[in-house]
């Protein structure tokens, strides 16, 4: 795939030295996952009221530890492709590279045709851990031409990518009656792709003593964010709660917070004020309602979370795809939070926040998505899947400037004639729209998530023309 890279500038990869630092969380990470403490066990042993800075244990011991029991992990490891980058990459330029999108990329990013301007993001669509999860699955299918393959979640959320690997026999893990995945399907020998998302510790162990080849995409992204959260943990004795800005059932997140000896995920600023609330008002039992705070955070914590005790240290992590400004609004928040609760003097042993956990292509996208906004637009279109979250935060930054904005998942919400299907913000159910291309001079903005291939941009613009050919 790396005419895709070639072609798409906006995709977005770690530079060398980062890259170094990812990989090898990554990897420590991966295989060190049967050894971590599950999250129950180690919210009873924390100790927030300790006085020491968090311990900065390194992936390597973590590392270590892990092959110290080699024993535990009885499946293979394969953390790259399988050297067949170059057979893949004619299968995957026909399937998801648009020379019509590749000449907008050269020419400016704008198109106009029968008095409808069309302005791209200047980045947009697939990004560098997308194109090399989707390019890890269709080298592990040429590799393992004869072995059943799993995959335990959708590789990436966009159904056309998923429908092609179903295609090529790549088979997604059934879903038990009490909603759990079913892994008793796998067999000795069977081929396990983890997706870009990741899985959670509770899943790798199931999944390492199958005696299976397990393919590891996870982005290195998703995997610096772990290292994060464990590096809270590191030491019972001087755990700080990782406070995740994300989203409790998506698929990173609940990756990330398997990862951490304790957690608290908040969705956004204002879930983030509740709990800065209950640090200055409840802990100490100064006023706080515990009952009602277990109860709105009780899908959102680690087993035996306890907020008189577990927020009084706290470190900051966050989904990589969140909304960057709200993000560092709820940083800031918990960090003036902690120094009006515990004053300058101790702050260090009660906070700690080195920066987002965003990824550059998130941010890419975003500031393009602001960028683009401020231009003189009728209306938006957010081309990403439905259940993407970068895509939805790209949507809510049309929203945000009160801009008529739709959130497509392909060309097939356009149509029949001037109409249009497409997901509302905060709503799960989608919508149609009559007319909602009007007649006359109009400019479009138009952007794509982080999986969204560019042969879909590039029908959906198809699907504009042929409208305006109507009008
Ligand atoms: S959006 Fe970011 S974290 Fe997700 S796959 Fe792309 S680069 Fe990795």
């Amino acid at each position: 795939m790396s005419s895709m890279k070639n072609i798409n500038k906006n995709t977005s990869k770690p530079g060398n030295e980062e890259a170094a630092e990812l990989n090898a969380s990554s990897e420590d990470l991966g295989r060190g996952a049967g050894d971590l403490q599950s999250p129950a066990a180690a919210c009873s042993q924390a100790n927030p009221y300790s006085d020491g800075a968090v311990s900065t244990v390194s992936s390597s011991e973590i590392a270590k530890k892990a092959e110290a029991a080699p024993e535990k992990h009885k499946s293979v490891y394969h953390r790259k492709g399988f050297g067949l980058k170059d057979e893949v990459e004619v299968e995957l330029k026909k399937e998801y590279e648009s020379d019509l999108v590749a000449e907008l990329r050269a020419s400016g990013n704008v198109i106009s045709r029968n008095g409808m301007t069309i302005k791209l993001a200047e980045a947009f669509g697939f990004c560098w851990g997308v194109d090399r999860a989707v390019s890890m699955a269709y080298e592990t299918r040429k590799h393992f031409p004869d072995r059943r393959i799993w995959i335990t979640n959708e590789i990436i959320h966009n159904p056309v990518v998923n429908a092609n690997l179903r295609e090529m026999g790549i088979e997604f893990l059934g879903v038990k009656s009490d909603g759990s995945k079913d892994f008793s399907c796998i067999g000795r020998g069977d081929v396990v792709i983890l997706p870009a998302f990741g899985a959670s510790v509770e899943e790798m162990r199931i999944i390492e003593g199958r005696n299976c080849e397990i393919v590891d995409t996870t982005c290195p992204w998703v995997s610096r964010v772990w290292n994060r959260v464990v590096k809270y943990a590191a030491g019972f004795e001087h755990g700080y709660t990782a406070i995740i800005h994300g989203k409790p059932n998506h698929e990173e997140t609940v990756a990330t917070a398997s990862r951490a000896h304790c957690y608290l995920i908040v969705r956004n600023i204002e879930e983030a004020g509740l709990v800065a609330s209950y640090i200055l008002s409840g802990i100490d039992g100064a006023g706080g309602d515990r009952e009602a705070f277990m109860k709105r955070f009780q899908d959102a914590v680690s087993p035996g979370f306890d907020p008189d005790v577990h927020l009084q240290s706290i470190g900051i992590a966050n989904q990589t795809t969140m909304l960057k400004g709200e993000t560092e609004q709820i940083g800031k928040l918990f960090e003036k939070t902690m120094l009006q609760k515990y004053g300058p003097l101790s702050i260090d042993k009660h906070f700690i926040s080195p920066g987002d956990t965003i990824c550059d292509a998130t941010q890419e996208r975003q500031d393009a998505m602001l960028k683009l906004v401020d231009e003189k637009l009728d209306l938006m279109l957010v081309i990403g899947g439905f259940n993407s979250s970068n895509t939805g935060h790209l949507q809510e930054i049309a929203e945000k400037s009160n801009l008529p904005s739709y959130h497509i998942d392909g060309p097939d919400c356009i149509g029949p004639g001037n109409q249009i299907r497409f997901k509302p913000l905060d709503g799960d159910v989608c919508q149609s729209k009559s007319d909602f291309l009007p007649a006359g001079q109009v400019t479009i903005g138009l952007t794509a998530g982080a999986s969204t291939p560019d042969q879909l941009v590039a029908q959906v613009l198809e699907k504009l023309f042929l409208i305006r050919s109507s009008q």
